[in-house]
């Protein structure tokens, strides 16, 4: 439970461009899509499930998502806005139905397009193609829309934001003798080992998903950490590919890491304050919307008609704009100033580096 301000307090303060809110009697779906800027294009952004505690949580997490994207696409140099929609699970372990994702599919298609749906946690290929039964506005299905899971793609921006991390770092972007800790391995976290291991790197490994856990040691043969001690896990990289807001001001003082980059969104609970506080601790931090682009440049490159090659080079790109990032937080208060300062500079400038043909 956050202490907030009102919903309209929150709006105003974030700069966001609409709340929605929608209940679907048929299904008892409860969902919310927050649209924070069209101001570069349409926005795209994924649809997370999740058993929220309360509905300000839920508001909470909608509302520093969306904003997020807004940075994301900016920084990545896409023409398109921030959004994200989270649906607001009665349990915990709420299995999903196809009814639940048609709802969300039909909630979708009122925003015309501006808003375009995705993968999110909680969210597979399968609801993806339920909920384009019912919209053409979504991304990220096999089937019934196109661009298939986004998660490889997200790991390979990852990898690169880790390569551009330890070049900053003075040491050389090889990854034999590097130790990377990572809290996380789902979706992106198993494709992420995938590379870090292929490229030499000793990866330790925490989850709290046991068949997790399981699949990765025995695909990679990653070492395994009790989930409590992998954020202080000695390490070059540490690496959250789990949920957000895992590190605060308080934690930064037990890291025992040189660098954090990793996939998660919003791993700093305060990022003004938090990455301040990395940088005077010493350790390079590699902004999280910046280095986790590599998703959304897949299905934003498909939807806006990139070729494949051009796809490629977009998610390649993530290693200069990294690069670029943590020389300029040399300069800036921190590297999430310096990444906020690029993104909010294209924003006002309408600015994009978009190579689709
Ligand atoms: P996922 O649900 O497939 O995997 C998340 C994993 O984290 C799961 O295995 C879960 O058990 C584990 N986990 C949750 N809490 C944990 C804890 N306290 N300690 C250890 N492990 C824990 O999700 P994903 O698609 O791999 O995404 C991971 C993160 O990356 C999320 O924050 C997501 O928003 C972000 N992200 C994902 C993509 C993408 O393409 N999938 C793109 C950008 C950002």
């Amino acid at each position: 439970m956050h202490e907030q301000d009102s919903i309209f307090e929150q709006i105003v303060d974030r700069g966001h461009e609409r709340l929605c809110f929608h209940h679907d009697p048929e299904t008892g779906l409860r969902a919310i899509v927050a649209i924070h800027s069209t101001a570069l294009g349409n926005a795209l952004g994924g649809t997370r499930r999740w058993f929220y505690e309360s509905e300000e949580d839920a508001i909470f997490d909608v509302l520093r998502l969306s904003k997020g994207m807004t940075y994301k696409a900016a920084v990545s140099g896409l023409p398109m806005g921030g959004a994200k929609s989270v649906i607001m699970l009665p349990h915990r372990e709420q299995p999903r139905t196809e009814g639940e994702a048609r709802a969300m599919g039909r909630f979708v298609d009122t925003f015309d397009g501006s808003y375009i749906a995705a993968e999110d946690v909680g969210v597979d290929i399968q609801f993806i193609d339920w909920m384009a039964m019912e919209t053409d506005h979504v991304m990220g299905g096999e089937k019934v829309s196109t661009g298939g899971d986004p998660s490889p793609w997200t790991a390979m921006g990852t990898f690169h934001g880790m390569r551009a991390s330890l070049l900053h770092a003075g040491r050389s972007d090889d990854f034999s003798g590097i130790k990377v800790a990572m809290q996380g391995v789902g979706h992106v976290g198993q494709n992420l080992c995938k590379l870090l291991t292929e490229a030499g790197a000793e990866v330790v490994i925490a989850d709290i998903n046991k068949a997790n856990v399981d699949k990765t040691v025995e695909e990679f043969g990653c070492k395994v950490v009790h989930h409590d001690d992998i954020l202080k896990t000695e390490c070059d990289i540490l690496a959250p590919c789990a949920l957000g807001n895992v590190i605060d001001g308080t934690m930064v003082q037990h890291l025992r890491c040189s660098i954090l980059c990793g996939a998660a969104n919003n791993i700093l609970g305060d990022p003004e304050e938090d990455a301040v506080a990395l940088k005077t601790a010493g350790i390079i931090y590699a902004p999280d919307f910046v280095v986790n682009a590599g998703g959304l440049i897949h299905l934003a490159g498909l939807h806006l008609g990139m070729t494949e090659a051009e796809l490629q080079q977009k998610n390649d790109e993530i290693y200069d704009t990294t690069i670029r990032i943590l020389e300029n937080g040399k300069n800036a208060s921190s590297t999430y100033s310096a990444a906020v300062g690029l993104a909010e500079e294209r924003i006002a400038g309408g600015e994009t580096q978009c190579h689709a043909s």
